[in-house]
């Protein structure tokens, strides 16, 4: 008994769909021994995957970028989200797929030859709630702790689960992190605020993961009008913003109007929020009809 999770649940593990109860790893697993390894999550609705090539392209720029390489190619990908799709029966959830170096004797350096552990597991997911849509999130501000190669989509978390406790310990929803005094991301999502309409966001380079979001908001802010500008964000700019938003794969796009205990703006959702909420629900709306 796992609380929450299903262990009968189908998993996908080095080329088998087992039950979640009777897949194992070695312990020698270099994920569980140094967390070398990398991830990624495929939001699905109604059953059909979101954005699945941004996520899979991702997926291939982060096992390269570590030199993990795997005897599977884009469409024995593919392949693989559907089959765990189909075979899950799930509507709304997401696709985990994690790779690791594979199992070796504990030495720092590469093995020379380790074949890859593949997992893949399916969860449901709620889509955000009326009233985290309508009345916002909370979150705080935190000096941004974590390595220089966050846009590695690495398995080696400990920098965020650090920052995601700070936020339950202080009893809000998410963290703002900063690093020397600029805007980075939360601890699971990348942080956008907009200021006299002009929507921000912090550079794309190595201090953030950039998120598949990243590519949709440019989109959505195209279609709907909003100027869209990456640079660095001070963290005065961020208190002093008209609205902060933050996105993720499970969250998707939700306004943060309450920041280090202050409303933001009028204390509610803004116009730039409502604007892209507007053409995230019509992509997720496009995608089930499609
Ligand atoms: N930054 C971090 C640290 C994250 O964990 C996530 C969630 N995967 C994101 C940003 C948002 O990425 P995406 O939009 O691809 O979910």
């Amino acid at each position: 008994m796992i609380p929450g999770v299903d262990v009968d649940s189908i998993v996908y593990l080095n080329g088998e769909y087992l039950r979640l109860a009777d897949a194992k790893v070695s312990v020698l697993d270099r994920g569980f021994i140094f967390g070398d390894g990398i991830y990624d999550v495929v939001p699905a609705y109604s059953g059909r995957p979101f954005r699945m090539d941004d996520h899979l392209s991702r997926l291939e720029r982060s096992l390269d970028s570590i030199n993990i390489s795997v005897d599977m190619n884009r469409s024995d990908w593919e392949t693989l989200v559907a089959e765990m799709l189909h075979r899950s029966g799930l509507s709304d959830c997401m696709v985990y797929i994690q790779v690791t170096r594979g199992v070796a004797k504990r030495e720092h350096a590469f093995p020379k030859n380790s074949t890859p552990t593949v997992f893949c597991m399916v969860a449901p997911f709620s889509r955000p709630t009326e009233e985290e849509r309508n009345q916002g999130l909370s979150a705080v501000a935190i000096p941004d702790i974590r390595w220089l190669r966050c846009n590695i989509k690495s398995v080696s978390l400990l920098g965020n689960v650090l920052a995601k406790q700070a936020a339950v310990d202080a009893g809000v929803n998410e963290v703002v992190q900063f690093r020397d005094g600029y805007l980075t991301e939360g601890a699971s999502s990348n942080v956008w605020i907009a200021k006299s309409g002009i929507l921000l966001a912090p550079p794309r380079d190595n201090l953030i993961l950039e998120g598949i979001r990243f590519g949709l908001i440019e989109e959505l802010a195209l279609q709907s009008g909003v100027q869209l500008q990456s640079r660095q964000i001070a963290e005065y700019e961020v208190a002093t913003a008209d609205e902060i938003m933050i996105t993720s794969a499970t969250r998707e796009i939700l306004p943060v109007t309450i920041y280090n205990g202050k409303p933001v703006g009028d204390g509610r959702p803004g116009e730039v929020y409502s604007k892209l909420r507007e053409g995230y629900d019509n992509a997720i709306k496009n995608l089930e009809q499609a």
